[in-house]
This record gives C-alpha cells, structure tokens and sequence, in this order.
C-alpha cells in the first residue's frame, strides 16, 4: 500500500515529521544560494577568461593608408617603419579606405583588421573659421595701394564673375601677401573675406607638418573639402613659408613629408576655376625663402608686399585704434607717429593699449599725451630688448 505525501507528514505511532520538514526547507534555501552562487562564479569566469584573451592577444599595428591599389589591395605605412602592400579582413571594403586613413593591422601587418576613429586633428582645434569677419577695410590703416590690388584679385572675381568672364581675364587663383610680422596680413585677408560675403578659414602652415606620414597632405584636402563647402570661402595660409619654402635636397622624411604637403597644396589650387567661389591668400615673412614653383602663373600669382606703415599710416592705425578711446586735447597722434618710425600696425595698437593702462592707473578716465610718450617709450623698450630684426612686430592680437 502506497501512502500519501499527505499521510507520511502526519504523526504515526509517535513519529514527528516536522524536523524532516525543516530540513527540507533548510536544504531547498541552500540550494537555492547555490545557484545563485554558481550564477555569479560563472560571471566572473567569463570576465576571466576574455581578461585573459585580451591579455594574450598579440597587439595590433597602427598604419596610415598611402593608397588603394585597383586590385583592392592597399599600401599602408605601418608605425613600425616599412611600407606594406596589405588586404582587408572581409568586413571592410578596400575601396571605403582614403589615404590618410588611420587603420590597425594584424600582428603579421598581413592584414587591415579595423579602421580607426580619425584621432583628434590639432589643425582643426587651431583653425579659424569666421562665417563674417567683423572686420572691414575701414579698420586697416596706410595700405591704400594693397586694399585696391586685393579687392581687384579677390573680391571682384567672387562679386563679379561676369565681369571677367566678359573680358577674358582670369583672376589669380591665390595671392600672396609678404612683409614684416604685424604689419595687418591677417587683418587684411579677413577684411576681405568680409567684403566678399565669404567665409573665412585661417590655418598656420608649420601645423601641416610634424605629422605622421600623408598626414599634412590629407589636412590640406580636408582643409579645402571644408573651404569648398563653406563656399564662397577665403583660405588664408599663415606662415606659408613652412610648407613652402626652397629645398635644396630633400634628404630627411620629414622633408619629403614637407614636400608632399606641399604638392598637395599645389595640386589643389590647380584643381580649382580660377572665377569659382574659394580663393587663396597666403602670408609669409619671408619671400625669399619661398619654393619658385608656389609663384607660378596659376598659383599665388599676385605677389602683394605688406610694408611697415609710413607716417601716414601710422597716423591712420592710431586714430582706428583709439577711435573709442577719451583723448585728452593735448593729445596728438601726427606727432605720435612722427616718433614711432618703425613700428608695425601691432606696435601702434600696443602703444595704445598701453597709454590706455597708464591713465588707469592716474585714475583717469582720459588719455593724455604724456600716457602716449610713456607707452611709446615703453614699447620702445621692449622692442630693442627683444631680439627681433629691426621693424618687425612685437605684439600681436
Ligand atoms: P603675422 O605676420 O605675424 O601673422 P600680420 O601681418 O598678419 O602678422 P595682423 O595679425 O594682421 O598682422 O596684425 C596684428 C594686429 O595689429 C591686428 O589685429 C591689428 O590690431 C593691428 N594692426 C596691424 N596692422 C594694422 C593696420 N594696418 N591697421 C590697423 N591695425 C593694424
């Protein structure tokens, strides 16, 4: 005869079956953790063993993309030093790769297993993108003769295209703006941006370079792929000369880097209609340094020389610079610029702010002339201790 459950668990004969019955809710409790036990060991054996796959999993290569061949295969410059003909794994199609890439080969640098995120560009943190400068022609002083050649070679061509088209000529595809540091190059670009009604993008050639490998070319692309899009759009390329200048061998990579960034710049301004809607200006201090094939018809061909001011201009940068400034009526700025020879349109505004600083300190809420002779003096001062060559700038805003 079978007996229920039921039946078992009732008291026969004096048997009690309650301690069972604990028992079996301690040993069901028991197992219970248990298997919560084994759920969270087993978590972290997982977390274990990919810690130690990643751990012995060989490390991967970093590479630069030089170029896609038709084949699908691609030359890469591995980190390791060599150029390498490589395939890609099948997740990535060869043909989505552009030079300049950065991607991760495998431990054998047989193979490109990832392509990597762009790390962050320093040309793009230091480039300048104004959509419309706040600076006109009115607030350049002296340069009369240079604002008439600019305007003729860079804002008519993207006012009027017409007016070209109808008489044949064609405007230069860049200028080239050249003179001691200061001297209102950048003020000059941006003002002309401004009167174009286009935007303005500044970038300094020396960060085209200490790249890696067909870096600086592909900054220059994505420079003027921006340009392009930005349209109408000015580049303006300051400190042209470190791209730019004259080589005589070209014996280091670095060099040939230089080399090849510079080619790139080339071949852009080739690329381009010279009555389209982005136009170059380039500023150097040095014109003598420069590569003869950046001066070619086609390229920066309007050469502009940006002088130190004369007293005229002198006296044209004072009064811009202290158009909002209370001047006392001693004050006379002919007489300023008849004692600042010399000085650059970024001295004359340094002169100025610091004759603002010395009737601060009088308390003063005018500016004397005596405020002005000191400030002369002391910028003066600074200039002769600075190992500047004569006539260059000492600050610039
Ligand atoms: P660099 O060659 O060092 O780049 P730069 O020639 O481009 O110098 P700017 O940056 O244009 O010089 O000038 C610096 C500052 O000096 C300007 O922001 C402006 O305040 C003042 N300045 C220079 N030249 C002039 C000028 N002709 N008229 C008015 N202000 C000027």
């Amino acid at each position: 005869m079978s007996l229920s459950s039921n039946s078992r668990s009732k008291p026969q004969g004096g048997y009690d079956a309650a301690p069972l019955e604990e028992e079996i809710q301690y040993l069901r409790r028991r197992v219970q953790e248990l298997m919560k036990e084994k759920i969270a060991l087993q978590r972290d054996l997982e977390h274990y063993k990919s810690e130690v796959t990643r751990l012995l999993s060989p490390p991967l290569i970093e590479a630069v993309v030089l170029e896609v061949l038709d084949d699908g295969r691609v030359i890469v410059k591995s980190s390791t030093g060599p150029n390498l003909i490589v395939n890609t794994v099948a997740g990535i199609d060869p043909q989505s790769l552009r030079p300049g890439m950065m991607v991760a080969l495998n431990n054998r640098a047989s193979t490109i297993v990832s392509v990597l995120p762009n790390r962050f560009d320093p040309i793009v943190k230091s480039m300048e993108v104004v959509e419309k400068p706040n600076v006109t022609f009115n607030d350049i002083g002296g340069l009369k003769e240079q604002i008439r050649e600019v305007y003729e070679a860079v804002v008519l061509p993207l006012k009027r295209p017409d007016l070209f088209r109808e008489l044949g000529i064609e405007p230069p595809r860049g200028v080239l703006l050249y003179g001691p540091p200061g001297t209102g190059k950048t003020l000059l670009a941006k003002a002309v941006a401004r009167e174009s009604g286009a935007t303005f993008i500044r970038v300094v050639a020396s960060e085209f370079v200490n790249k890696f490998i067909g870096e600086g070319a592909r900054l220059v692309r994505e420079v003027f792929r921006l340009a392009r899009r930005k349209a109408p759009s000015i580049v303006f390329i300051d400190e042209i000369d470190a791209i730019g200048a004259r080589r005589l061998e070209l014996g280091t990579s670095g060099d040939r880097e230089v080399q090849r960034t510079l080619v790139q710049l080339l071949a852009e301004m080739d690329g381009f209609d010279p009555l389209g809607n982005v136009k170059v200006i380039a500023a150097t201090n040095r014109l003598d340094l420069l590569d003869p094939a950046l001066l070619r018809p086609g390229r920066f061909d309007r050469i502009i020389e940006i002088p130190l001011p004369d007293k005229q201009g002198r006296v044209e940068i004072l009064r811009i610079h202290t158009r909002r400034m209370k001047l006392d009526r001693d004050v006379d700025l002919e007489m300023i610029a008849e004692i600042t020879e010399g000085f650059s349109g970024a001295d004359l505004k340094a002169v100025v702010v610091e004759a603002g600083y010395n009737a601060l300190r009088r308390n003063s809420k005018v500016v004397n002339l005596t405020d002005f002779l000191r400030a002369v003096e002391k910028v003066r001062r600074r200039l002769k201790n600075s190992s500047r060559v004569e006539g260059s700038s000492l600050l610039h805003t």
